[in-house]
């Protein structure tokens, strides 16, 4: 219902724009809805200020819980809009059919109630493109521009989501998701996984020697170490200020201690320095590494304690060390 409503109006099919018109209809905010209500009834145009305003002052303010899920609901329609949609310009005979079969499929899964009224609404769509087809395909193909980019930009939106700014790792965000696929691949499938914890030594000192600046680029370095190491489906996070986990799908706890020991000696090894011309030593850094491998019943926080308690015995032990 959002899409053609906003292309009535003119409104550009925009992720901000989709997250407003999308609530409006879901109707979960009920402010949203009084308020563009008040706009349609005195006829005001939603330029692109009147847009802005409405996704500053219901969108932006709210949890980002919400503004999650707004999220993922907007990625399910879109996915499933637009290939509906290219199946629609390309004029296939067999589309009513297909569109049936879709609108089954979608009878059979638990899908959110609003994927189901937009198949619908497709459904009507297309109703109406066989009775007048030539005069829907230049709107249909106009709708399937505009959602490609709002497919893209979501795409890279959520891409956002997951990256940590300074080092280019995922983040904590993208992290859990990944450890969540981990725990349900063991349950069903016994797979194992291991998660390393790495955190840097000292690091306050090191920052107060050398300033946060520096301390940052160290931060990258780790980084950059962590990447080379591992390889294929291992997985690099930053879960924190000088914190790290790495998944190691597939591993058991005897091969990830290899690669943790790998980890420590190759950041250890290395003689930092900052300035091109006139550089400047800084000496090096160690890590302490946590590694714990997942186990019957676990859950993605009691497995990540037991690699927070290893790591804690390998500073309790020195530094510089692995324990699991
Ligand atoms: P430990 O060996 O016990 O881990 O000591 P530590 O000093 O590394 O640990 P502590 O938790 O006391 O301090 C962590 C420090 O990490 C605090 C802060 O100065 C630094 N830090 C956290 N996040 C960042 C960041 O984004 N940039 C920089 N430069 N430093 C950070
Ligand atoms: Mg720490
Ligand atoms: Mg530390």
């Amino acid at each position: 219902m959002a899409v053609p409503q906003m292309s009535a109006l003119h409104i550009p099919v925009t992720p901000e724009n989709y997250a407003i018109w999308y609530q409006y209809y879901a109707e979960t905010n009920l402010d949203l809805k009084r308020a563009i209500d008040g706009l349609i009834a005195n006829k005001v145009e939603f330029t692109a200020a009147v847009n802005q305003g409405l996704y500053n002052n219901f969108i932006h303010e709210q949890s980002p819980e919400v503004i999650d899920n707004v999220q993922i609901e907007t990625k399910l329609l879109i996915n499933s809009l637009y290939s509906k949609i290219s199946q629609l310009s390309s004029g296939t005979s067999d589309f009513s059919s297909s569109l049936h079969s879709l609108n089954e499929e979608l009878q059979s899964n638990p899908s959110p109630q609003l994927l189901n009224e937009l198949i619908v609404n497709i459904s009507f769509e297309v109703d109406k493109v066989l009775l007048n087809n030539d005069l829907m395909k230049a709107d249909i193909d106009s709708l399937g521009n505009e959602l490609t980019t709002l497919k893209d930009e979501m795409t890279s939106l959520s891409k956002v989501a997951m990256t940590d700014e300074l080092t280019s790792l995922n983040n904590r965000r993208a992290y859990e998701v990944f450890a969540l696929e981990q725990v349900s691949l063991f349950s069903h499938s016994n797979i194992p996984c291991c998660l390393l914890m790495i955190d840097i030594d000292f690091f306050k000192k090191f920052n107060d020697t050398y300033g946060h600046l520096v301390g940052d680029k160290v931060l990258a370095f780790v980084a950059f170490a962590l990447k080379q190491t591992v390889k294929g489906n291992d997985f690099v996070a930053r879960y924190g200020g000088e914190e790290f986990v790495i998944l190691l799908p597939n591993t058991e706890l005897q091969d990830a201690l290899t690669v943790a020991e790998q980890i420590k000696n190759r950041i250890a090894d290395k003689q930092l320095t900052i300035g091109k011309e006139k550089k400047q030593h800084l000496g090096n850094i160690t890590v302490s590494i946590g590694a714990a491998e997942i186990h019957p019943g676990d859950d993605s926080d009691t497995w990540l304690s037991r690699a927070d308690e290893m790591l804690y015995q390998a500073k309790s032990s020195g530094r510089n060390c692995v324990k699991g």
